[in-house]
Parts: C-alpha cells; structure tokens; sequence
C-alpha cells in the first residue's frame, strides 16, 4: 500500500495550477482530500472530476489571509475525515512590479498571502498533528526563495521566508526545541519527552518556472522578462509530482528540501 493513501491531506490553491496538478495525483492515489482556494467554481469542476475517478474529496472556500477562514478549513477537514495529515501550503501570488513604482498595497497583498497565509495554515493545522504525533507541512517557496530576482523583491522575500519557516518548522518538531531548555532539572525532562514524542515533518518546495496561471498578474513591463523565463516551463504536474514523492515516504523520512527547474531554464 502506498504511503499516500488513505492520508488526510489539505491542499490550499488547489483551484488552478500547482494545487490543481497535486490534487489530481493525489486523488488518483487514494488520498483523502480538503481542497481550498477562493473560486468556488473551479473547487467545484474540480471535485467533480476527481471523483469521477473514485477519489475522495471535500472542498471548502477559503482565503489564506484570513486567519479565521484557515482555521474553518482546518475544522472543516477534521469533521469530514477526523484527522489531518498533510498541509500543503501552496495558494500564492507573484505580482511583479520594481520596489520604486513603491505599490505597497501590492506588497501589503504578497505578504498576507504568500507570508500570513503559510503562517495561518500551520497556526491551523499543528496543534492537531501534534496530538495525533504525527503530520507533515508541505511549503511551496520557489526558486525565488534562492536567489531575488530584480522586479519580484516582495515575492522573494516572501519565499525566502518561507524557506525560513520549513527549516523551523523541522528543527522544532525534531527536538532542536530540547538543547535550549535543557538545564532547568523537571522541566527539562518534560520538555524533553514532549518534543520527542512528535514527529512532525516539514518538506519545502522550491519551483522554477512552472506553466500555471501565476504569471498572469504580472505588470507590463516585467511582461518580456516573464516571457522570456517562462518559454521553457514544464508542466504543473512535475510539481505535483515531488510532493506526491515526500508523502509517499516512510514515516521516519522526512524529505526537506526540492528543488525543481526547467531543464533549459537559464535563471
Ligand atoms: P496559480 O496562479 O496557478 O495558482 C495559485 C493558487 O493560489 C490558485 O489556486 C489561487 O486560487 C490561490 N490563491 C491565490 N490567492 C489566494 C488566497 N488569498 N486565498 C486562497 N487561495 C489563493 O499559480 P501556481 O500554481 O504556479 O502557484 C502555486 C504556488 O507555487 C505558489 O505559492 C507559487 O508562488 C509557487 N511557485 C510557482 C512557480 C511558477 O512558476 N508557477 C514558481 C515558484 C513557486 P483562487 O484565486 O481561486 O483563490
């Protein structure tokens, strides 16, 4: 039996591109699915879809900036199944403007939704997996999250962060939480036992140019410098593909960290 079924897995932008691509593998594999993003006809298509092939699946209208909207995802997803095991945090936005055209309400967007949104799903989903000893965080930072590239400052530093967020996330869940209160006699030993009873696993994802609808928000004149990067992207599904390769591992491996470009891709 593969790991991947049966599992409880949510998956945020799941109306198009990535999260579309993950939730259509997924569900041909067996797993159980809550899809979430903001178009609820695309949720709906979707769903239908999926289980016209014998998948199982749930959706809910969510928007990842709302805090309470994520929480409600994550309610909704222990009602219907009564557990969660994976979180792929994957719903984002790449708006691409340089930081002197000053669009801050662009950046204040970027940030709610590729920074808070990732934080908000974690914040939703950790204190169930810790109870269940067992989960996993999947984060979608990008190549961008590697290396800035000029014109998409916000976005990076959003990926970036991201990156920061998987890596903490691992530390924490695998006791690194231990070396730091260790003096402090009982309270030690129960820190201790508490941080090594969980096993939480984080895995981040970083794409290259990937052919989705991401790039549809770009301004006018970043259009040639998208253009030009995205003439060779491969296809949402190769994406798909490694996430369904880190839940499809044992319960005591824990891939951290894809890296996946385009063969021909220059950046
Ligand atoms: P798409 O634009 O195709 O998909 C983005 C998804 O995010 C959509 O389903 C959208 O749904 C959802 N979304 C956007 N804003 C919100 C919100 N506020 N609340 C809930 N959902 C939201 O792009 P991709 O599939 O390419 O992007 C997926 C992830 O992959 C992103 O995090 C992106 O940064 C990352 N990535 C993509 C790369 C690429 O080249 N395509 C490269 C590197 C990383 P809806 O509008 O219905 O809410």
């Amino acid at each position: 039996m593969s790991e991947i079924e049966n599992k409880v897995v949510i998956i945020t932008g799941a109306s198009s591109g990535v999260g579309e691509a993950t939730a259509r593998r997924l569900g041909a594999s067996g797993a159980k699915l809550m899809l979430a993003a903001r178009r609820e006809d695309r949720l709906k298509d979707l769903v239908a879809a999926i289980e016209k092939t014998g998948g199982t699946v749930a959706y809910r209208v969510t928007d990842v900036a709302d805090r309470a909207q994520v929480q409600a995802l994550a309610d909704a997803t222990l009602e219907t199944y009564g557990r969660i095991d994976v979180l792929v945090n994957n719903a984002g936005l790449m708006p691409m403007s340089p930081l002197d055209q000053i669009k801050v309400d662009e950046w204040d967007q970027i940030i709610d939704v590729n920074l808070k949104g990732v934080l908000y799903g974690i914040a939703a989903v950790l204190p169930t997996m810790r109870q269940q000893k067992s989960g996993h965080v999947i984060n979608l930072s990008s190549v961008g999250g590697h290396k800035v590239f000029p014109g998409a400052v916000v976005y990076c530093s959003t990926k970036y962060a991201v990156r920061a967020i998987s890596e903490g996330l691992r530390l924490e869940s695998n006791g690194e939480i231990r070396s730091t209160i260790i003096s402090p006699g009982a309270v030690a030993t129960e820190g201790l036992l508490r941080q090594s009873n969980r096993q939480i696993r984080s895995t981040n994802i970083s794409p290259g140019a990937v052919a989705t609808e991401l790039t549809n928000t770009t301004h006018d004149d970043m259009t040639s410098w998208v253009s030009q990067v995205y003439s060779v992207a491969i296809d949402a599904d190769a994406i798909a593909r490694a996430i369904a390769y880190a839940i499809d591992q044992p319960g005591d491996v824990d891939v951290n960290e894809i890296i996946i470009r385009p063969t021909r891709e220059e950046v």
